[in-house]
């Protein structure tokens, strides 16, 4: 199910609400990245292919990802005017296993359409965190704070988008913006497959 037009401005959750601007999240949390948006509700059908994308090899999925991505957000990306789209980084142990990263296989394909360049080497997960699905919301900010790294000197971008498949409560997407923005960057978008329902 796509998360449709009645969406949260800041994180791009579906509302219940018809006229509503924010989500509860985004109503009591204040982000570190600027602005994001989502291209399905994390229902039934897509759950179910992200687990055969992420952990049964299906990553051909990535084509039919990366075109939806662009087709729903292609006036988002002309608003944001990003120069460089950046993968959410995996540990490097974890895609060693995996033989992937499916945020990365998601941001080239959406890279080849949108004719922005991809850039998988500014930022890299610095130490292996515990599955975010066991921990609460407190425990998840905790788990990603210190998550992220810069590998290069100097950023020459100053507005970038940020690309990840699962959107939840924001902390891995807000823990990468810090350190982009950290280093220089100005604004910091994300965009995601799948996000959870607002509250
Ligand atoms: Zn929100």
């Amino acid at each position: 199910m796509y998360v449709g037009p009645n969406h949260c401005m800041k994180c791009g959750k579906p509302l219940d609400e018809e006229n509503g601007e924010l989500c509860f999240d985004c109503e009591k949390t204040r982000h570190v990245y600027d602005q994001g948006a989502a291209v399905f509700q994390y229902s039934q059908g897509i759950k179910q292919s992200i687990y055969r994308f992420k952990y049964n090899g299906c990553r051909d999925f990535a084509d039919w990802y990366g075109e939806e991505m662009y087709r729903i957000c292609q006036e988002q990306l002309k608003l944001w005017t990003p120069q460089v789209i950046i993968p959410v980084p995996l540990h490097v142990s974890k895609e060693r296993i995996r033989g992937y990263n499916q945020a990365e296989l998601i941001a080239v394909e959406l890279g080849k359409r949108s004719g922005i360049r991809v850039d998988s080497n500014i930022l890299k997960r610095s130490r292996a965190t515990t599955p975010m699905k066991s921990l609460n919301d407190q425990q998840r900010s905790e788990n990603v704070e210190k998550a992220f790294i810069i590998c290069q000197n100097s950023i020459k971008y100053r507005k970038v988008i940020l690309v990840d498949d699962i959107y939840t409560t924001g902390s891995t997407i807000d823990a990468c913006a810090r350190v982009l923005k950290k280093a220089g960057v100005d604004k910091v978008y994300c965009l995601s497959l799948c996000v959870g329902k607002g509250i």
